[in-house]
């Protein structure tokens, strides 16, 4: 096959970048090796920041977000009796929205299936070849074994943390950073309609909690456990008494309802970057070039933010044989990517209880200011509703 862009990946990355693509008439090719079913069922992040539900809604993608997002004006913070509102839109102009990753990976698949576009789904064996020269080159086999090739002016790697786009740049021309906390969360979905009306974000010395949600019907839990956590020992009735403890149950009249757990998993906590994000004709976005620990809701944000600025660099490459924009994306994105960074790092480390007692103080001091001071709970608001995507 010959195309445009061979993207690589279709999860929120890669089939966003399909759309823009083909909304600037570049034609691509998607191979993904899960199932599109796999794919869509995958329970990830849950909250788009102002900027990405702009560029939804111009992309032509914000009906879904329109009629089933929720949105919301900021969060709650909260330690041990105290719980204070951010309110986003009075500190920073912007609000959030609460829309999960499995209904927009589900608007992204039917605006696929709709332009008949292709994406190859089940396939195994992904290799990128010649990234170097202006004629790069894709193979994998299809879900039926059979071998195939894709011939591309460029490859867009949006293949995740695992894919193999991440290790196809030189390690002597690639600089990476990583954090490994040392601790995870145990997540859980719930039948049960939230028992808040916007996120609740918990110091608490038994470890972080948080209660987000993902419709008016069901909630999305999380707790700090330790690295290595099995669910197996954490059956329901503990995790509903650990969430209660934590986020405060009885404080206030406040109450927190249980109900039915339909999913749990354990996630590590990891902050990682690659740089450069581009490599000859191989360019990354997304996860396959940098992680955040979920606290400040950045992971799918950034996949967003990284494609809009890559999908016009392309479509000046393939057309024009322009690369000024493709030769700056890295750059531009990284700035971003840094950002995002920071506050994701900052948003963890003043949340998660780790051990020490001189850092429960410095938490609780960094927690009063936050929540007391305009400029302190500004400089959270700007971050957590998101920058403009060109920052
Ligand atoms: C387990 C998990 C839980 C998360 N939970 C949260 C959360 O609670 N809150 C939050 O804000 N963020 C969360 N995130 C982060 C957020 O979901 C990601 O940042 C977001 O999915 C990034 O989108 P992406 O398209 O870049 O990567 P992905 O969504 O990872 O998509 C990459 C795609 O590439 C495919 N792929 C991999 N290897 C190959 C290959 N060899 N060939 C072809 N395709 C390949 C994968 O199957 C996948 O579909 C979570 C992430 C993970 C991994």
């Amino acid at each position: 096959m010959r195309t445009d862009v061979a993207i690589i990946g279709a999860g929120p990355a890669g089939l966003l970048l399909a759309h823009l693509l083909a909304a600037d008439g570049i034609a691509s090719v998607v191979v993904e090796t899960r199932t599109k079913e796999y794919v869509a069922a995958r329970i990830r992040a849950g909250i788009l920041e102002s900027a990405s539900v702009d560029l939804l809604r111009a992309a032509g993608l914000g009906a879904g977000v329109d009629a089933g997002g929720d949105q919301h004006r900021g969060i709650y913070l909260q330690w041990p009796s105290q719980r204070h509102h951010l309110d986003f839109v009075d500190l920073a102009g912007r609000s959030v929205w609460v829309y999960g990753q499995t209904q927009l990976q589900a608007d992204l698949v039917a605006a696929s299936e709709a332009a008949g576009r292709a994406v190859y789904y089940g396939t195994s064996g992904t290799a990128l070849h010649d990234l170097d020269t202006g004629h790069p080159f894709v193979t994998f086999a299809d879900s039926a074994g059979t071998p195939q090739r894709v011939d591309a002016a460029a490859v867009a790697g949006c293949d995740g943390s695992f894919g193999p786009s991440r290790s196809a740049l030189p390690a002597d021309q690639t600089s990476t950073w990583e954090r490994v906390y040392p601790y995870s969360w145990l997540g859980i979905l719930a039948d049960v309609a939230p028992s808040t009306d916007e996120l609740i974000y918990a110091w608490h010395p038994d470890g972080f909690a948080m209660h987000s949600m993902r419709s008016a019907t069901v909630s999305r839990l999380y707790l700090q456990v330790p690295n290595g956590t099995d669910t197996a020992d954490w059956p329901d009735d503990r995790i509903w008494a650990a969430l209660a403890a934590r986020l405060g149950h009885g404080q206030d009249g406040w109450t927190l309802t249980p109900g039915p757990v339909t999913d749990k998993s354990v996630l590590p906590m990891r902050s990682f970057v690659q740089s450069p994000m581009r490599h000859g004709r191989l360019f990354l976005a997304g996860d396959a070039a940098h992680t955040v620990p979920p606290t400040g809701a950045k992971g799918l944000n950034l996949a967003i933010a990284d494609v809009a600025l890559l999908a016009p660099a392309l479509g000046r490459l393939v057309r024009k044989n322009d690369a000024a924009l493709a030769d700056a994306y890295s750059d531009t994105a990284l700035r971003r990517v840094w950002r995002c960074e920071h506050f994701s790092w900052w948003m963890t480390t003043m949340l998660h209880i780790s051990g020490d007692p001189f850092d429960a103080q410095l938490q609780l001091s960094q927690l009063r200011w936050v929540t007391s001071s305009t400029a302190g709970a500004a400089g959270l608001a700007e971050n957590y509703a998101g920058l403009p995507i060109g920052f």
